[in-house]
């Protein structure tokens, strides 16, 4: 009975505590017990954490404190404060209200497209609610619409630069080396929808009738304007643009009156519908320019079959095609195209590279879509080593290909007599030289062959099915090309090279298309595409610098290699962060450096 005393004592002794404390936030929870076989149950106080949103704080926090040093954030700070802006800075005329300032605006949207963010609105609402997106801005809070406007007409022909200067930091880091380039490229849907489209074929044939339309109205109405007046009766001439029928309608209107009801009705309708129409179908066309079809939602891009059909009906989506060079998974150079075929962009995606650079990759590797004559000549020209595939580079190394004597390319070629033996024996004659003229207007010289007989021949159904005797067409140049491009692709550099090709573009796609979800352009037109591809590959290059960083590791042999490169750039942040004035944040790679090194030494 004593200690139970004890015990009720305690529990008063506590509740009259807990009675006092006002401000204490508790509930109790039942506990059940037996002391000397008697059942006793007690109350346990719960603590919380204290809450203090509502309470003033005598000293603000540091947003600077909660954000770790090895986070992205960080990276993506440190090196935007790398880069070379003054283009940029050019672009603002001064006077009015005050702007952002271009570097944030940057940051802002490099750390965006970083975390996947590519909406403009959502930005915005990160900036007030995300406290990485208050640290990187400095508590800027520009709206949508201004983040927009930066986006697309402040980043505007300046993208390709800001990447270029990234990519050179890239190199003085030792990530790339900018001698070799793994070249690809995929589809990327446009902002528009799948109904959207324009086919030249279409328009052609509409306006083709349109004019053959016109041009019977025409005639019969200046026939009947010459019977009228008895002038002479001199040929119509047909109308070939819409320049012209606005002429004719002017000239028309002026002899209304010695028309009848049915005629003024015609030429009426000549005016206000055919010649309307006729526009329509010239300005179609003119947007079109060289590609067959166009979107009307954005006219700049085209369509194309792309490889997620998942109606598996082959429909074809207006989009862009995107070609990039990447070396260790880093993007070295992107450009956008509205062809779908890969074969054309070749050349001018690594003109784009040697603008960039003032220098041109000694290796280029792709695959058999680039493997044209035209693609093999600007190589040797400009002194590549091509290691692009060719159509039929697998198919040749099958024994079936091997062994099948009438092939083209397995029959016994005499240089000097410039000849072929078929299988039967029988030598293949020159008998014609022509060129043949690519879709991009590339002209190949073409060399034909004829067999001489071939009736009566036993292996003729084998040989061949036309009516006559065996023809060849032999591109010899093309030959010779494929011949240097084999011997590369097969030597041990080139088995690397072949190999090391599905990890290099194609895995960056995947990153990019899967891993960021990045299926579909959210701005319209080709500029803005542009920069918005352009922010995706800076942002993807960030990505892999900040995982490097924060996978730092003394175990990884390779990754000691970064220390120097560290030291490097730490030094080089220190120089410009000087020049800039921006001291505050020299720690975060000083810390990094530090903290390799105390590893390295442990
Ligand atoms: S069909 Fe003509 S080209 Fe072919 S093997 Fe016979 S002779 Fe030679």
């Amino acid at each position: 009975m004593k200690r139970r005393k004890i015990l009720i004592n305690t529990i008063k002794k506590k509740e009259a505590v807990q009675k006092v404390n006002w401000t204490a936030f508790y509930f109790v929870v039942p506990l059940k017990f037996t002391i000397l076989g008697v059942h006793m149950t007690t109350r346990t106080k719960v603590r919380f954490k204290e809450v203090t949103s509502q309470q003033n704080v005598l000293f603000p926090t540091n947003l600077s404190d909660r954000i770790p040093e090895t986070h992205p954030v960080r990276i993506v700070n440190q090196v935007v404060d790398q880069l070379n802006i003054d283009d940029i800075l050019a672009g603002y005329k001064g006077g009015g209200t005050s702007s952002y300032h271009p570097r944030v605006m940057i940051k802002i949207l490099f750390y965006s497209y970083f975390n996947n963010e590519y909406s403009s609105r959502k930005i915005e609402q990160k900036l007030h609610e995300n406290i990485y997106y208050m640290w990187l801005s400095g508590n800027s809070t520009p709206n949508f619409r201004t983040i927009n406007d930066f986006r697309g007409k402040r980043l505007k022909d300046k993208i390709h630069y800001l990447f270029a200067e990234m990519v050179k930091i890239m190199a003085e880091l030792g990530y790339v080396s900018l001698n070799k380039q793994y070249v690809d490229g995929t589809k990327i849907e446009a902002s528009s929808n799948k109904y959207t489209f324009v086919w030249k074929g279409s328009v052609q044939k509409y306006k083709d009738k349109l004019e053959t339309r016109i041009n019977a109205i025409i005639e019969n109405i200046e026939e009947a304007i010459k019977s009228d007046n008895q002038t002479e009766n001199t040929e119509t001439k047909p109308i070939v643009n819409s320049e012209e029928l606005s002429k004719r309608i002017s000239k028309l209107n002026k002899h209304l009156d010695s028309l009848n009801k049915r005629e003024r009705k015609q030429v009426e309708k000549l005016d206000k519908e055919h010649l309307p129409k006729l526009q329509k179908y010239e300005k179609q066309l003119k947007i079109m320019g060289e590609r067959n079809s166009y979107s009307k939602t954005d006219t700049d891009a085209t369509f194309m079959r792309m490889k997620d059909d998942h109606m598996k009906n082959g429909q074809l989506k207006a989009a862009y095609n995107i070609q990039i060079s990447t070396e260790n998974q880093f993007i070295t150079n992107f450009s956008l195209h509205q062809r779908p075929g890969d074969t054309a962009t070749l050349i001018p995606h690594l003109s784009q590279f040697k603008q960039f650079y003032n220098k041109q990759s000694k290796e280029v590797i792709a695959d058999a879509g680039y493997g044209s004559e035209q693609n093999y000549e600007h190589a040797q020209e400009n002194e590549i080593e091509a290691y692009y595939k060719y159509n039929y580079f697998h198919k040749e190394q099958k024994r079936k290909y091997k062994n099948n004597p009438f092939l083209p390319t397995n029959l016994f070629y005499n240089k000097q007599q410039d000849f072929y033996v078929c299988p039967m024996g029988q030598k293949m004659f020159c008998i014609k030289k022509t060129t043949r003229t690519s879709k991009l207007g590339y002209e190949s010289n073409v060399h034909i062959y004829q067999a001489q007989n071939c009736k009566g021949c036993p292996m003729r159904g084998q040989c061949h099915k036309g009516k006559g005797n065996r023809r060849i067409e032999i591109n010899h140049r093309m030959l010779a090309f494929r011949k240097k491009a084999k011997d590369l692709l097969m030597n041990p550099k080139g088995i690397e090279h072949r190999s090391k090709r599905p990890i290099e573009p194609e895995a960056v796609f995947g990153q990019i298309k899967f891993d960021n979800q990045f299926t579909r352009f959210k701005l319209r037109g080709l500029e803005k595409v542009n920069i918005e591809f352009g922010l995706v590959a800076i942002s993807h290059n960030l990505r892999k610098l900040a995982a490097i960083l924060q996978g730092l590791s003394p175990a990884n042999l390779s990754q000691l290699a970064l220390f120097p490169v560290l030291i490097h750039f730490w030094v080089k942040i220190v120089i410009r962060n000087r020049k800039i004035k921006i001291e505050n944040q020299i720690p975060n790679f000083k810390f990094l450096f530090e903290q390799g090194l105390t590893k390295m030494v442990a």
